[in-house]
């Protein structure tokens, strides 16, 4: 009798505890993926910081034992932290004085002007090549 309650705690413990972590996993493994932005990023981490307060409380009711909690928090506080710094980077990529640095540096490749001469790149407010000591024409450069 003693057997068959042990069974079926233990079956039940077991099935418990197994279902969240496969689904936990399946959820990380997830991350390799090429085609991920922000808000990809964003709930993958707080899918984690969710699986490691499960963890956590999973622990403290008893039901992993502190080898296996050690190990699962340290993996998901990695895969967090991994997370947390490419959200940082993905953040930083997408400030707008970046933003606007990109933009001047793009008009100021379009509004580059060359020698007339030699073709080399020249300065808009030169008024000699520099190259070749050609005369250029600032009079209608401005707009
Ligand atoms: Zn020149």
């Amino acid at each position: 009798m003693d057997e068959l309650i042990l069974f079926v705690i233990a079956a039940f413990t077991f099935g418990y505890i197994g279902i969240p972590l496969f689904r936990k996993q399946k959820a990380t493994t997830m991350f390799d993926g090429s085609d991920i932005d922000l808000t990809d990023l964003e709930s993958r981490k707080e899918n984690i910081l969710e699986i490691i307060k499960d963890i956590e409380f999973d622990y403290k009711m008893g039901k992993l034992s502190a080898k296996d909690y050690q190990e699962m928090n340290q993996k998901y506080r990695t895969e967090a932290t991994l997370l947390i710094q490419s959200i940082e980077e993905m953040k930083d990529s997408q400030k707008p004085d970046r933003l606007e640095e990109e933009i001047l540096r793009f008009r100021k490749s379009l509004t580059q002007k060359s020698c007339p001469q030699c073709g080399n790149p020249v300065l808009p407010a030169d008024r000699y090549c520099a190259h070749c000591g050609a005369g250029i024409d600032n009079s209608g450069g401005k707009e």
